[in-house]
């Protein structure tokens, strides 16, 4: 651990990816009508909305996986991600921590960087259940099922509403509907830590 001569401490932020910043359920979605019952995206109201889709979640993460490689056409959820995500770095310190398959690292890198997105580091693990051990005052994250680790481990979570957590309900999750949002969700968090 690092120590700090100051009395305030920047807060640590692990801001999540897909489904945060990437709508890359889209593109799935783009491939998935193409080869199966069409989905749109207000249906996906769980998180493992395959089974119930009869689709094997292997080829479900694998067709996840593989809609980054066209990380081009991958759409952000909002247009001024860049400018809300410089403005959270000024509260604290905000890194990417993703759980994906290490092969898709370097096209989320590439996509970031076309959305002149700015972090302090990039932080991936296998499985998005793991964030929770890892040393963040909050993370924001749309996974109901991260945000229930997270809560567990007495850590702040901030979910980013998607259709797919709105049934996850605990007192202790703060909810946004656009990442701009978190800024006073951020700044009190900031001020109870120091
Ligand atoms: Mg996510």
């Amino acid at each position: 651990m690092k120590t700090e001569n100051t009395s305030s401490r920047k807060i640590k932020i692990g801001l999540d990816v897909d489904g945060v910043l990437a709508d890359v359920i889209e593109t799935w979605i783009s491939y998935n009508n193409k080869i199966r019952t069409p989905i749109i995206k207000s249906e996906i109201v769980e998180w493992d909305f395959w089974k119930r889709s009869r689709i094997e979640q292997f080829n479900f993460f694998e067709e996840l996986s593989n809609c980054w490689k066209n990380w081009e056409i991958i759409p952000p959820t909002e247009s001024q991600l860049s400018l809300d995500i410089d403005e959270m770095s000024k509260i604290g310190s905000v890194d990417i921590v993703t759980a994906r398959e290490k092969s898709t690292n370097h096209y989320v890198k590439n996509w970031l960087r076309s959305k002149n997105i700015h972090y302090s580091e990039y932080v991936q693990v296998p499985e998005g259940p793991e964030k929770a051990n890892l040393d963040y005052d909050v993370f924001i994250d749309d996974s109901p099922i991260n945000a229930k680790e997270i809560v567990g481990a007495s850590k702040n979570i901030i979910i980013y509403n998607q259709p797919w957590n709105l049934r996850f309900n605990d007192p202790h999750a703060k909810r946004i509907d656009r990442l701009k949002d978190s800024i006073p969700l951020l700044k009190s968090i900031a001020d109870h830590q120091n």
